[in-house]
C-alpha cells in the first residue's frame, strides 16, 4: 500500500484512455476520459437493459425480449462499448492489461448501486472461458471483474460453479439467432446443489446480444437458481 503510494508519487500513472496523467481516485482513467464514457441512461428495456435511442415511455420491453424471453431476470451494463471503454477493455482482455480490473470494478460497482442495490444477492458468478483458452490468456477477464466487484462490495462472495465445456467460434460477426445456436449447450454447472435456491449476480465484461449470459442463466435456472441478475461493464 505504502509502496504503491510512493510509486504513484514518483511515477504518476498515465491515463489508459488518453495518456495524460491520471488522478489518484480514478487510477488508470483520468476524469476527462471517465466523464466521456457513454453511460447507459433511460430509456432502456426493463429486462435486458438495452438502451434505445429516442423516446420511450416508462416500463417497456425491447423486441428481442418480447420474441425470446431471456432466462435471466434482468441485465444491466455501465456504459456503451465505444471509444475509450472499448479500447481499454480490449487492452484488458487481449493484451493482459489486468491492472485495469480495479477501475472496471468501480464501474461495475456504480452500475450495481444504480440498478441492483435493493436486491438480495447470495453469490457472484462469472462467465467462464473454455479451459484451454483461459490457459492461453492466463486469466479470465470476467473472473477478475467479479473479484474486483466482490472486493468493492465487501463480503459478497464469488463462488464460481459455471464451466465451459467446449470452445465456441467468435460471436462478433454472428446474428442474434446464430449466437444463440453457437452457445447452446456449451456451459455446465459443477455443483448443482450449491446453485439451488440461490440469487445470483452474473458478471461479464461485454454484453452484445446477451446470448452468452442468457445461456449461462438458462443453465443456472435449470439447476434451481432462484434468480439471475446480469451485470457487465459494457454494452455492445
Ligand atoms: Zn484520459
Ligand atoms: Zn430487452
Amino acid at each position: 500500500m505504502l509502496l504503491g503510494a510512493l510509486t504513484d508519487l514518483l511515477f504518476p500513472r498515465a491515463c489508459m484512455g488518453c495518456g495524460k496523467p491520471a488522478r489518484e481516485a480514478a487510477r488508470y482513467f483520468c476524469w476527462d476520459c471517465l466523464s466521456r464514457l457513454d453511460v447507459i441512461r433511460p430509456p432502456f428495456c426493463r429486462l435486458c437493459g438495452d438502451p434505445v435511442d429516442g423516446a420511450a415511455e416508462g416500463d417497456f420491453l425491447c423486441s428481442e425480449c418480447l420474441s425470446h424471453a431471456p432466462a435471466f431476470d434482468q441485465a444491466r451494463s455501465a456504459a456503451r462499448y465505444r471509444g475509450v471503454l472499448q479500447t481499454t477493455l480490449q487492452d484488458f482482455k487481449y493484451h493482459g492489461a489486468t491492472w485495469l480490473s480495479r477501475d472496471f470494478g468501480m464501474l461495475l460497482l456504480a452500475c450495481f448501486q444504480t440498478h441492483y442495490s435493493a436486491l438480495a444477492i447470495d453469490t457472484i458468478l462469472y462467465v467462464p472461458l473454455f479451459p484451454a483458452k483461459e490457459r492461453d490468456r492466463s486469466f479470465n477477464q470476467a473472473g477478475l471483474l467479479a473479484h474486483a466487484l466482490s472486493t468493492q462490495l465487501r463480503g459478497l462472495p464469488v463462488k464460481q460453479r459455471l464451466v465451459k465445456l467446449q470452445p465456441t467460434q467468435t460471436q462478433t460477426h454472428l446474428t442474434a439467432v446464430k449466437r444463440r445456436a453457437n452457445v447452446h449447450g456449451t456451459f455446465s454447472i459443477t455443483d448443482k446443489s450449491a446453485i439451488a435456491g440461490q440469487r445470483i449476480l452474473l458478471i461479464d465484461d461485454v454484453m452484445t446480444t446477451g446470448a452468452t449470459v442468457n445461456e449461462c442463466a438458462r443453465m443456472l435456472k435449470q439447476a434451481g437458481a432462484e434468480a439471475v441478475f446480469v451485470l457487465t461493464v459494457a454494452r455492445g
